[in-house]
């Protein structure tokens, strides 16, 4: 099975691809390449959301282990995903790209808000939004932000750029006999919990229909690639 024709995709990158070959943070030279991957999808005439982690700084789970207050932790999260936002926001600027961030948390001297409505208007201008803050809501991961974000933005996919090359039937740093899906029922996922993206973000795009497209965006290219469908990458979508 294929994707469906694709206008408008929401492009979901992990924290931790923009720390590049550091242990944490950002590092604005990966940023850039990673930028750079994006005009390039821009450039065929898509329409492009973006949704980035944070991951790279602070994960809110992290936090909690340590003895933190758990809600307290994962707004510490959602704020780093606000930096991550604005790095990748600059990278794209610095290329000519057009970008509004939006925040699911309000912060008006930084970034504007999520409204729906103007985020349309912006893509229809050929701007590249990127969806701040998650979903702006403890207990909660930026892969479900994306589904959300995807699902009411009407995404024809949702593309999670990672630092895994797709869906494996068991963890493939751990069994180096490990298999990767090609393609892979949503069901599939939520029932054998294989890792995609938390079983919250993975019902939302079942239950509205929008294609999970899992790839590395670690190699050059491989985003473009994967447009083409010519990628290495896992589709999550009906059986
Ligand atoms: N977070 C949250 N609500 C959201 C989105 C994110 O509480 O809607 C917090 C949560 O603590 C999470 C952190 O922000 O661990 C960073 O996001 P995530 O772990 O999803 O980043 P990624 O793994 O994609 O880098």
């Amino acid at each position: 099975m294929s994707l469906p024709p694709l206008k408008r995709v929401l492009l979901k990158l992990s924290g931790e691809v923009l720390m590049g070959n550091q242990q944490f943070g950002i590092d604005p030279e990966f940023v850039a390449e990673l930028a750079k991957e994006v005009k390039a999808a821009k450039d065929t005439g898509l329409e492009i959301c973006l949704v980035i982690g944070g991951g790279n700084i602070f994960r809110g789970m992290a936090g909690a282990a340590k003895g933190m207050d758990r809600a307290q932790a994962d707004y510490m999260g959602m704020l780093a995903t606000v930096m991550n936002a604005l790095a990748m926001q600059n990278a794209l600027e610095q290329l000519g790209v057009e970008t509004r961030v939006q925040s699911a948390i309000q912060m008006d001297q930084v970034c504007e808000p999520v409204i729906r409505r103007r985020a349309e208007r912006h893509l229809e201008k050929g701007r590249v939004v990127i969806f701040a803050a998650g979903v702006g809501a403890p207990y909660f991961t930026t892969d479900s932000g994306a589904a959300l974000r995807a699902a009411e933005m009407k995404c024809d996919a949702l593309l999670k750029g990672t630092s895994v090359d797709g869906v494996y039937d068991s963890d493939p740093k751990l069994n180096p006999k490990a298999i990767r899906f090609d393609t892979v029922a949503y069901d599939r996922v939520l029932a054998d919990n294989l890792k995609v993206m938390d079983a919250s973000a993975v019902a939302l795009c079942r239950d509205n229909k929008i294609p999970i497209v899992v790839f590395s965006i670690r190699e050059k290219g491989n985003l473009a690639r994967v447009l083409a469908g010519k990628g290495v990458q896992t589709i999550v979508q009906d059986s």
